[in-house]
Order: C-alpha cells, then structure tokens, then sequence
C-alpha cells in the first residue's frame, strides 16, 4: 500500500507558483536585456553625429539645407542634403510641427521630408510590458488568496482531494483490548474484521458482506477508538475523514472529495473508510450560508451512490460514526448501505471500572487508590472524560512533585473535569458565607431527604461558571428514575435558594442555574412524562421524526386553557419543593451552621467528613 502523504495536493500549486516566478522573471531580465541592449545602439550611433539646437534646426531648414527629418521618441534626426548628419532633443510628448511652427517654420512638410520612425524594439517590449506586469501582479496575487483560502477552508482549488488521513504503520496501534465497556459493539465489529481478513469465508456461502457500519454513541464513548482498532487488527489500510471536512465552500466540493476518497480505497483495497461526523452531512441546515443545502444532498448522495457501486469484490467496508443517530438521513441507514448500527453507551460501573484500569497501565499509584470507589464516583462519563480525569491527575501529581498519583489527585481532577478548572479569585468573607450556606443548603436537604444519593463533596472554591458546588453522586448507575427520584433532584436544587433565605432573608443571583434545572425537570415531569395531576398524557412530544429528520417539540398539540394548567402544575411542583426544602433547613438550622463553619475553614469538604459532622451533631 502506499502511503498518501496529506500535503500532496499543495504540491501541484508549489510547482505551479514556481513555473509562473520563474517565467515572469525570465520575460523581465529578457526585456530589460533588450532595452538596454538597443539603448545601447542607438547611444551608439549617435555618438558619431553631433547634437544641435532646436534653433540651429530652424535655421538650417530656413536656408534649404535639410533633405529630411526623421522624428524619433525624444529627438529630431537630421539628414542634410550633403549627406552629413545631425541630432536635436525634443521632448518625449511635444509634437514636431507645433515645435516647427512656435519657431516660426509654418510649413515644414512642404520644405523638408518629415518622416516618423517606427518606435525602437525596446518600446515596443516597454508598452506590453507596462500592460503585461499588472495583469500578473493581479494573477499571482489571486492565486495566492486562492491558495490562502483553499488553507482555511481545505482548498477550493483543490476540488477533487479528499485529503483523507490515513494511519499507517507509524500512527499508534490500537487494538480491541485498548476499548472497554463496549463489549457488544466490540463484538459486532469483530466480525467487521473478519469481513475484511477473510471475505472469501463469507462469500462462499453466499453471504453478503456488509458495506457499511453505523457507529451511535455520545461524544468520548469510543467510536474513533473502536474504528481505528478494526483497521488496526484487520492490518488494512484505514482512511479518515470527518464529515465536516466534505462540507466546502463550493457545491460539488464534497461530492469529488467522496469520490476521491473512495477511489483512494478501493485502489488500496481491502481497506476501511471512516467517516466521523457523519450527521454533517445528513444535516447541517441553516448553519452556514456557505455550505448550503444543496451541498449536503450532493455530498450524500455521491456516498449513497459510491456504496451502492461497491462490486462484491472490493472489499472495502466503511464506518460511520456519529453522536446524532436522530439527525440522520433516512436514506443512509437503507439496507446495502450502512446496514449495521452498532450502538455505544456510556460506560456502567463495571465498564468504567475496566476503563479506568486500562488508563492506570503504565502510571504509578498511591496504594490508598481505590478503582471500585473512583467507578462510583464517575457517574455519568464517558471513556473520553475517564482517560481526561486521569491524565489530569498525573499532572496534578507531578505538578506537586509527587512520584505517585493518589486519590486526591484523581478526585480533584474528576471535580475539574465535570465543573471546569478551579477559578481562585478573591470573595470577600461575607460573599463565602453567603456560598457556603447555599452549598450546605443543598448538601444538607440533600441529606435528610429519604432515597437521596449520598453527597460526595461540598466546597465553596469557585469553578466554571459556579461560585461553588455540591456534588451529589448515585452510588451505582440507576436505569430507571422515578417520580420520588425527581421530585427529589428539585427539592436539592432548591435547598441552596431555601438556606439564602432562611440565613439571610435574601436571595443571590448564584440560584439561577439551580432554578433553571428544577424547571426543566418539573416541566419535562408534566408535559412529557405524565406525572402530574393532568394524567399520564404526554403532552409535549417529538412529532414527524421520518419526515423531517428534526427532533422538534411540538408544542402546539394542546389548548391554551391546557396551557396554563400546565403551568399551573409546574409552578405547583416546585413550590411544594421549595417548602420541603425549607422545612428540612429551618429544623436543621445547627447543622447547616456547622457545616457551613466546616466549609469557611476547610473550603471543600469530603464526603466521610460531611457524614461525621452529621454523625457528632445527633449524637451529641
Ligand atoms: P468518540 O469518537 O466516540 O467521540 P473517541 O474514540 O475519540 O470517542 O475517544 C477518545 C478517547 O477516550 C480515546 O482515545 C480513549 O483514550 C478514550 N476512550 C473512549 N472510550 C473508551 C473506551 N470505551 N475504553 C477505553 N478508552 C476509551
Ligand atoms: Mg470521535
Ligand atoms: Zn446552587
């Protein structure tokens, strides 16, 4: 196979620019080789004749003596009728009979041969010069925006490349065994790289091979991680190319780039083509002016149409991965194209676990790291944020000048990665008293209400966007939420609003995103899950998903009066929340006063530490 190096297409234009520099510079030092050179001769004829005034020419014309001017560019050749010969300088733009006539000789013509000489050759290379260098001033200078644009946006001119990347034997090998808690997809893709070892085993019985393979997933679950290591274990060249790549300024672009690509690999064949992002191409409406839509159909429909040209024996698979599956064009997921749909979840606690394993290989650790309880408290992330976290936590470690990554390095970075960097800036006193009473708020109703998950950290150092933060963590993944689970979340979310106004008789802006969220679930609760006094009927739903390809609420299945009592019920909800959560503070006014002394002192508080204030205070 042979490798394609991602500069290629910049080449033609390399050698483009240099075949016109050079010719450019070639047709100059010619002309100013000529000019001189004929500037020369006639410097050099002259020299023989002598140079006389205008009046001096007046008067030898006056007596009769001069057979014949000729008129040159900026002088006056005389020929006298005894065979002798003479110059006089004229201005390059003054006009000989003018200049005859002011010097009193009206009549010239009539008295001597006026000729005019046809312009030097020098001339001649001049005026098309002066003509010629501006037009290639302008040429070069297109080419060169062209090429500046054809950078930024992939190469306008380079219309048909599909520069597609392709991992040789140098790019990192990654195998199966680099993916975990994906067993069913790593399944399914296994048999991916069988197609591809041994197609003929298939073949025989009559079995079609699949063209296309699906990948579904959230962002960081693994999907280009799973593709490469199909590549990998089938040893066959593997061409990537992100979605958005085919999406270019000019209609047509991305259409020649599909073809490219997979002309590229059926000459490379048996071969595996990925296509990330591929809802890009299955959508991307209104997002650019440039890219339009017609652009998109173009695009797509040159990949229908190249997998629908796949002969039996190319042998050329392609992946597709995308975290949209609902934007998706219809026509793509059509049997003999991407026939299969292998779907990827973030990772179960055992997944993470493995996950986290695979990503500890080669670092060292502390011995108090305990990977069963880092899975439990990495609820919710993906592959992506595991291995994020835990190259975090080697930093963090060798930042501090540790030899070995312990469990607050790792916990730390968990924090950061799922709230952002640690913004230290300065509060005052009274603005962190007034944070940690609202983190202890929710902590606390957190707490004591029944069927909570326990609270993992409470701190009142700064992060993202948050002035501080409760984390509040299931202690193993849960599959079903129910309507106590929800309304639950709400009163939490509540408890940091509660304990502002029952401390302060107040209330903070730092509420609104805890505000937000409780109406989110509330409404979501109402309209679409039917957990309200309405009934169980959904009244806001995802309508003509097959039409449309755009997941759009559809919030007009109602009536107004339904409406308001939608509203109605929302705003019910929540204030039944909001009392529960202030009833919680107010009967636990001490407590909420010593956590927050914890949090003024020890700014993040653990969870161990968190249970025994809790624990000293209903003993005492
Ligand atoms: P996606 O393409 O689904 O967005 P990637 O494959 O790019 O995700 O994942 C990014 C990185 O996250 C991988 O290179 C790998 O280090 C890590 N990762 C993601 N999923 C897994 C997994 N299932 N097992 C191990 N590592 C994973
Ligand atoms: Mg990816
Ligand atoms: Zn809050």
């Amino acid at each position: 196979m042979k490798p394609k190096m991602e500069n290629q297409p910049n080449r033609g234009w390399v050698r483009l620019l240099t075949v016109f520099g050079t010719y450019l510079l070639i047709t100059v030092i010619i002309a100013f080789l000529i000019g001189g050179v004929s500037g020369g001769f006639s410097q050099f004829f002259s020299g023989n004749s002598k140079e006389i005034p205008v009046s001096q020419l007046v008067e030898d014309v006056n007596a009769g003596n001069v057979d014949k001017v000729t008129i040159e560019e900026n002088r006056i050749k005389i020929s006298y009728k005894n065979g002798s010969e003479a110059y006089s300088r004229k201005e390059i733009n003054a006009n000989f009979y003018e200049m005859m006539q002011q010097a009193g000789v009206s009549d010239i013509s009539t008295k001597v041969q006026v000729e005019v000489a046809s312009p030097p050759i020098s001339d001649f290379l001049e005026t098309i010069l002066s003509n010629l260098i501006p037009i290639a001033i302008m040429i070069v200078f297109f080419l060169f925006l062209f090429r500046l644009a054809g950078k930024s946006a992939g190469g306008v001119l380079d219309f048909g490349k599909s520069n597609a990347k392709m991992f040789g034997k140098d790019t990192p090998k990654v195998s199966f065994k680099d993916a975990a808690g994906v067993a069913e997809a790593k399944q399914e893709l296994e048999e991916v790289v069988d197609f591809l070892k041994s197609p003929d085993k298939y073949r025989r019985l009559g079995a079609r091979i699949p063209k296309g393979v699906l990948l579904v997933g959230p962002a960081g679950t693994g999907k280009t991680l799973l593709a490469r290591a199909v590549a990998n274990e089938a040893g066959v060249p593997f061409y990537s190319m992100a979605g958005s790549e085919f999406m270019e300024m000019l209609v047509g672009v991305g259409a020649s780039r599909v073809r490219d690509l997979f002309r590229t690999a059926k000459e490379n064949a048996p071969a595996l083509i990925f296509i990330d992002e591929v809802e890009s191409i299955g959508r991307q409406r209104g997002r650019s002016i440039m890219a339009s839509h017609g652009e998109q159909e173009q695009t797509l429909n040159q990949i229908l149409v190249e997998m629908d040209g796949f002969s039996p024996n190319d042998n050329v698979i392609v992946i597709a991965a995308t975290n949209r599956p609902d934007l998706l064009d219809s026509a793509l997921t059509r049997p003999g194209r991407f026939d299969r749909t292998v779907v990827l979840q973030l990772p179960d606690i055992v997944g993470r676990e493995e996950i986290i394993r695979i990503h500890l290989r080669n670092k060292p650790l502390a011995s108090d790291v305990d990977i069963t309880r880092l899975a439990r408290l990495t609820v919710g992330f993906s592959g992506a944020d595991i291995e994020n976290m835990l190259n975090e936590a080697a930093i963090l470690a060798a930042r501090t000048g540790k030899k070995e990554i312990d469990m607050r390095d790792i916990s730390n970075s968990a924090t950061k990665v799922k709230l952002g960097p640690e913004r230290r800036h300065l509060q005052s006193d009274a603005d962190k008293k007034m944070t940690a009473y609202h983190e202890a708020g929710h902590a606390i109703v957190a707490n004591r209400t029944p069927g909570m998950d326990p609270v993992q950290r409470v701190s009142i150092v700064s992060r993202g966007m948050a002035l501080g933060f409760t984390e509040i963590n299931p202690e193993q993944d849960k599959y079903h939420q129910t309507k106590t689970d929800l309304l639950n979340r709400i009163t939490a979310l509540l408890g940091g609003r509660a304990a502002e106004e029952i401390v302060f008789n107040d209330a903070t802006v730092g509420a609104k995103s805890d505000l937000e969220k409780a109406n989110i679930i509330a409404r979501k609760m109402v309209a679409e899950l039917g957990m309200s006094s309405l009934g169980p009927v959904a009244f806001d739903y995802v309508d003509s998903l097959e039409q449309t390809g755009d997941p759009i609420l559809d919030r007009s299945k109602y009536s107004e009066q339904m409406a308001s009592k939608i509203d109605s019920e929302i705003i019910q909800i929540i204030t039944d929340a909001y009392k529960r959560a202030k009833d919680i503070l107010t009967k636990d006014r001490i407590l909420l006063d010593k956590v927050v002394d914890a949090l003024m002192v020890e700014e993040t508080i653990e969870q161990d530490k968190f249970e025994q204030i809790i624990n000293e205070l209903s003993n005492a």
